[in-house]
């Protein structure tokens, strides 16, 4: 028995009346739906979705409940709305230890179902995939809403019961063994559960912790959620002039006192109140933990290629060359012109001085700031801001080869509720089809009647 939504292609008047109709359906069948699924898998985001397909194609009956209006909120909003499905690393001792010691957890999934696998899922299915810079994988047309019209196809074939505007309460129990899940309308019980309702990061999205919940309620350690990838905020006020300025292989440093603690290389993104971009995500949880110790300071080489001595012999020759120009037109060639004011008035130049009246004391002093650009980092944005959250269930306390709860037999987890974060980059989101394909499998392979071992 299934009760289907209408995907996301459909056009509005018919999405109304489907809703009308599926509100109806769960009101009534999710009373009446006790006991008739394998599995009842909650959140349909990108791990709920894979587990949801690999299980039914394993032919087991599922129903996935969702609390939004349509699955996969947040999986719209990936990379920038192009959606980074994967990253070509394909090695999986290296995908692995992108998420540091808890990485080792992720080996058995990616050995089932890693890359290649996932690369190949989405080719089976008629979605073409590119790699670019870092390995970062895309579909072909640049759109996250093809993944999600994707799942929803194989959805719809394979039969699954997908409740949306279904929003679970709570779980109930008996000993080791899931009992049932109750909604506002009613009740749905299965052989096994499996709870994929992702972290705290942009709650807009459906992501509100609830997961964390029950799994406390049954018994598991919760590791304290935190926000990851998430855009620093600057004290000087006067980034907000820079809102929207991109910089590409720049390299950032972070000192705390004159010890430098952090450093690379890669892209940043002024915002109105600090900075974003890959790079400065991927700092942000170490810059995180550094901030709780005191005052921490951010450096930006905007000339990461050339040394001091280099840059210093290119500034003179260019002030000497183009000596009848003025200095904020000579600086446009290095920085992005936006920055160009910025740099002129924290090195005391006056702007339109031509490049042949510069001293050398200026010539150093903005030597210095193309090197090293000084910001104050006053914190972190918070989890409305964050891309992942950090913590999660304590992976110790499940199985890493199925996905299984060891505390209670009949439960699974996938996906971002779990205490792993990696870097930007498309790491993230295999995690969920990793997790997500394992523990979908290995569920709907326990059997119809529930293994009580
Ligand atoms: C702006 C942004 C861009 C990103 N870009 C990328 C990227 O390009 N590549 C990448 O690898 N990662 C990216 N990420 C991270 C990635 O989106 C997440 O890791 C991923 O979505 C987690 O999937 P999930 O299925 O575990 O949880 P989620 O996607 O959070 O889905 C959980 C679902 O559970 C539902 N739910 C929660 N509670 C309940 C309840 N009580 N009852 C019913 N349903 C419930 C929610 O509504 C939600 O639909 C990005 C994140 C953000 C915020």
């Amino acid at each position: 028995m299934s009760f289907l939504r209408g995907d996301a292609d459909a056009s509005t008047i018919f999405l109304t009346v489907r809703f009308i109709v599926i509100k109806i359906m769960i009101k009534s069948k999710a009373v009446m739906q006790t006991g008739n699924y394998d599995l009842a898998i909650i959140g349909a985001g990108p791990a709920g979705m894979m587990a949801t397909v690999r299980a039914s194609e394993c032919g087991a009956r599922v129903v996935l409940l969702e609390k939004n209006h349509v699955p996969g909120v947040k999986l719209l909003m990936t990379g920038k709305e192009r959606c980074n499905i994967t990253n070509a690393e394909t090695d999986v001792q290296k995908f692995a230890a992108r998420f540091g010691k808890n990485g080792k957890f992720l080996l058995s999934v990616l050995s089932r179902f890693g890359v290649r696998e996932t690369i190949d899922f989405f080719h089976r299915n008629k979605l073409k995939t590119r790699v670019e810079s870092d390995g970062r994988v895309f579909p072909e047309s640049d759109r996250a809403r093809d993944v999600q019209a994707l799942f929803l196809r194989l959805m719809r074939e394979n039969n699954v019961a997908l409740l949306t505007d279904s929003r679970i309460n709570n779980i109930t129990r008996r000993e080791d063994t899931i009992e049932k899940i109750i909604l506002d309308t009613g009740e749905v019980s299965a052989n096994n559960y499996l709870i994929s309702t992702g972290g705290l990061s942009y709650p807009g999205t459906g992501s509100s912790g609830d997961g964390y919940n029950w799994a406390k309620q049954m018994g598991h350690t919760i590791v304290k959620p935190g926000p990851a990838l998430t855009p620093l905020i600057i004290k000087e006020r006067w980034v907000k002039a820079l809102e929207g300025v991109s910089l590409k292989d720049v390299r950032i440093s972070v000192y705390q006192g004159n010890k430098k603690r952090e450093d690379g290389m890669g892209e940043a993104l002024f915002t109105g109140v600090g900075l974003s971009g890959p790079l400065v995500l991927n700092m942000s949880k170490a810059i995180g933990k550094l901030l709780a110790g005191g005052q921490t300071d951010l450096f930006i080489d905007f000339c990461p290629e050339t040394d001091f001595q280099m840059l210093d012999e290119t500034l003179l020759r260019d002030l000497k060359e183009h000596g009848n120009r003025t200095i904020k037109n000579i600086l446009s060639g290095l920085v992005p012109p936006k920055l160009v004011p910025l740099v002129l008035e924290l090195s005391e130049t006056d702007a339109d001085k031509k490049g042949n009246s510069i001293t050398k004391d200026e010539r150093k002093k903005l030597r210095s700031l193309l090197k090293q650009f000084p910001l104050t980092i006053e914190g972190l944005s918070g989890f409305d801001k964050a891309i992942i959250t950090t913590g999660g269930i304590a992976l110790k306390e499940i199985d890493p080869k199925t996905m299984r709860s060891r505390i209670m037999k009949n439960l699974y987890f996938a996906g971002e509720i779990l205490d792993l974060d990696g870097p930007t980059g498309g790491y993230n989101l295999q995690v969920c089809w990793s997790t997500g394909y394992v523990a979908g499998e290995s569920a709907a392979h326990k059997g119809r009647d529930g293994d009580r071992e």
